[in-house]
């Protein structure tokens, strides 16, 4: 259909078309050497994600990573999606995301907040999701009392 100029990378709710001999890695690679630098954290979840994890000082897969991912041997987080990627972020900083100064987020303006809250309910799948309805529905509430 493509004539192979494109790949079609099927995802969990998203289709990528992404041009033929090149992947994740080819554009990580191309960012590194114009800044520079080194890639100091590699995160991902998929088979598609294994180039990038090729040069990082440090590579992490959540826990709800693929077969082809924890074949590679990457070490996986205890937790899942974004929860693992907060773990990850913690292994390159020494501690976890937002418990220091330089790294602590903004107070947020309460619709911020809860905008914030909902979007991170299935932050590590469905593991905690009740306990993270429960204290985001409690905030709203109090909020709306005020
Ligand atoms: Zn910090």
């Amino acid at each position: 259909m493509t004539g192979g100029a494109v790949r079609v990378v099927v995802g969990a709710g998203q289709t990528d078309f992404v041009p033929s001999g090149m992947d994740k890695g080819t554009g990580l690679r191309a960012l590194s050497a114009r800044l520079g630098g080194h890639v100091a954290l590699a995160v991902g979840d998929t088979g598609e994600d294994l180039p990038v994890f090729a040069g990082a000082v440090i590579s992490r897969a959540p826990r709800n990573a693929d077969d082809a991912v924890r074949a590679a041997g990457i070490p996986l987080t205890r937790g899942s999606y974004q929860s693992g990627l907060t773990q990850a972020c913690a292994a390159l900083l020494g501690h976890r995301p937002g418990s220091c100064p330089l790294c602590r987020l903004p107070v947020l303006a309460p619709r911020t907040a809860a905008l914030c809250g909902v979007l991170g309910l299935r932050e590590n799948g469905v593991r905690g999701l009740a306990t993270r309805t429960a204290l985001l529905t409690a905030a709203t509430a109090t909020h709306n009392r005020r």
